[in-house]
Order: structure tokens, then C-alpha cells, then sequence
């Protein structure tokens, strides 16, 4: 889990993901025949197939969702979300402000202490915009380190417990994970590879837009997480998934309703090669299978996930079992999808 520690630790808001894309681009180099960078920033590895002819996009996104410094208020500074964020997950965090060099910092709302507020106050729901963060610096200091758009990221450690393991952006370092290791993992394969690591997922899937325009896929397979909602305070009608059953198969999210001849073959993959999996139905929210599907002419498309706890929270959570077997899967797929009609 060294690789997903490091993944989850680097920082990468959408639109800002440098640093990300540095680390990822350097695993895939080690993997792939050729790897680059295109103008929106993907990075696109490609692994040629035996006969070739086919070619199979897979892609995970490596954008994380997180802040823009907005205003510079004193020595303080305000924020505008980049992506998804719930801010009854953000109070008492610790931050990163990606300024001209890393600053660490406190992220609260700017709101009256508990015990000084009426009634009234306390029953105020929380907003991203109560939001804001104490460098412990000086107005001057700040203003020399910190411009407006600089990206701040949560500052939280990567940790292995019991059978889980959980830090900030595993959505979707996990499903870039699966697809490094599907890579390493795959022997021979007919199909033509393009592994993608797609950026700006988390605003509207841009980068998977871009890259399946480049690529004209023939299939493409989205690697993402998906809500294990499994826990405490839930039932069973709106599980979607659950911790520790497996490689999640998506039959539709609000973006993409997989191919049903994909989802039949990734079925029986995973039951030939006893590859633990369980099915998806995501009510809300989509991957970047939503926009390979749309491109060019159409594509046929699937997703596999990796079931999550606390999805858009610091504490994203999964299970060690579950994002191998995703990975197991992938390769598996990879090494015989030449042999799936998934024509309609
Ligand atoms: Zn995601």
C-alpha cells in the first residue's frame, strides 16, 4: 500500500494537478511503451497490443477535490470549494496552502465560538463560505507567500487499520491505483492500452472528455470509487455497496449506463477467475465513463469501483481485499477483452 499512500498524500486539486501528475507519470513510464502528457494535462500511457487494432481506454481520475484561495483577509484567507465539498466534513481541519512554498495552516468557520452563540446561531446550517484559514502569519507574510488561486489541499495522513485503509483523496487515487497496478499486472494482451490518468474529473469530467477525443476509443473502462454506505445510520435499500465484497461492477450512474454486454462479460470474468465482486447502482454521480460513452460516435463503456466509506470526506475509506481484486479484475479484462462482441 506504498504506492496508495504516496498517491493519496500528493497533493492535486482539479486544474492544479502538477504534482500529481509528476508521481503518476513516473509509474506509468516504468509500465507502458510510451507516455505523455496532452494539452489539457491527461496523462495518456500506451501499451501495445499483440495484433493491435482495438484500442481500450481505461481511466481513472487524478484531481482531488479542494479549495482556491479566494481572499486574502488580513492574515486570514477565504475560499472557493473546487468540486463536491460537504463543509460538515471540513470544521477543525488541518490544511495545506500550496502558496510559494507549502504552508501548513488551520481550516474553521468563522462563526462565534459555542459557548458565546444564542440559540438562533446554533441552528444555523454550516456553508463552504463560513469558511477560513489562520496561517498564523502576518497580514504582510501572508501577502508575500500567498497569491489569489493558490490551491489548498486537506492535510492528512494516509493510514492502514484492521482490514481498511482510509486518507484524503481516495476518490480516485484508488482508482488511479487499479490502474497501475492492472498494468503491472497484465501478461499478454491483443488489445492496444491507453491508460489514462484524467484530470479535472471532479468539475465535469473535462479530462476524459479531451483524452477520449484524442484516443477514439473502442471501449473505454472508467476506474473509480463508488458510496459504500454500509455503516451506522444506513440501510440496506441504499447500500449501493459494502466493504469487503468485492470489486464493484457498475450497471449505471447519473452519467453513464455501462454497456450490458460489457457488464455481462466483466461478470463472468470475475466468476471464471473467482475474483470476489459485487454489482453497482449509483443513484447520483457519475465517472469518467459518462464522458467517453458521448464521444465521436459513442462508445460502449463500463465502470468497475472501488467501494468507499465517507466519499468527499478527509476519512475516505476502503478495503484492501476490495481495490486488488478491482485491479485483478482489470488486468484479467485487459488480457481478453479482444474476445468480447460488445456491439449492439
Ligand atoms: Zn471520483
Amino acid at each position: 500500500m506504498e504506492l496508495l499512500k504516496k498517491l493519496s498524500q500528493t497533493p492535486g486539486i482539479s486544474g492544479r494537478e502538477e504534482r500529481i501528475r509528476a508521481l503518476i507519470k513516473e509509474e506509468l513510464e516504468k509500465l507502458a511503451d510510451e507516455v505523455k502528457v496532452d494539452a489539457i494535462g491527461n496523462v495518456i500511457a500506451f501499451k501495445k497490443g499483440k495484433s493491435g487494432g482495438k484500442k481500450v481506454m481505461i481511466s481513472g481520475h487524478m484531481d482531488e477535490i479542494g479549495f482556491i484561495v479566494s481572499q486574502i483577509e488580513g492574515g486570514f484567507l477565504r475560499l472557493s470549494p473546487v468540486g463536491g465539498l460537504d463543509p460538515r466534513n471540513l470544521v477543525a481541519q488541518r490544511v495545506v496552502v500550496h502558496g510559494r512554498k507549502d504552508l501548513r495552516g488551520i481550516m474553521m468557520p468563522a462563526i462565534k465560538p459555542v459557548h458565546i452563540m444564542t440559540a438562533e446561531e446554533a441552528k444555523a446550517p454550516l456553508k463552504i463560505s463560513d469558511l477560513y484559514v489562520d496561517l498564523g502569519l502576518t497580514q504582510e507574510e501572508t501577502e508575500k507567500l500567498v497569491r489569489i488561486g493558490d490551491p489548498v489541499t486537506i492535510d492528512r495522513e494516509f493510514i492502514e487499520f484492521g482490514a481498511n485503509v482510509s486518507g484524503k483523496a481516495m476518490d480516485d487515487r484508488a482508482g488511479v491505483w487499479v490502474m497501475i497496478e492492472a498494468l503491472r499486472q497484465v501478461k499478454e494482451h491483443e488489445v492496444d492500452i491507453y491508460a489514462v490518468a484524467s484530470v479535472q474529473e471532479e468539475v465535469g469530467l473535462r479530462g476524459a472528455t479531451a483524452g477520449a477525443y484524442g484516443i477514439r476509443p473502442d471501449i473505454g473502462v472508467a476506474l473509480d470509487v463508488t458510496l459504500a454506505v454500509d455503516g451506522p445510520g444506513s440501510s440496506k435499500q441504499y447500500q449501493v455497496t459494502a466493504l469487503g465484497e468485492g470489486a464493484a461492477i457498475k450497471i449505471m450512474d447519473s452519467a453513464s449506463i455501462s454497456n450490458y454486454k460489457l457488464v455481462d462479460f466483466m461478470r463472468s470474468l470475475a466468476e471464471e477467475n473467482q475474483i470476489k465482486y459485487q454489482m453497482e447502482i449509483l443513484p447520483r454521480g457519475g465517472t469518467d465513463a459518462g464522458a467517453i460513452e458521448r464521444v465521436q460516435t459513442g462508445c460502449p463503456v463500463i465502470t468497475l469501483s472501488v467501494p468507499t466509506r465517507h466519499v468527499h470526506s478527509n476519512v475516505e475509506t476502503i478495503n484492501k481485499e476490495d481495490i486488488k481484486n478491482t485491479a485483478a479484475l482489470l488486468a484479467k479484462f485487459l488480457e481478453t477483452a479482444h474476445k468480447g462482441d460488445f456491439a449492439l
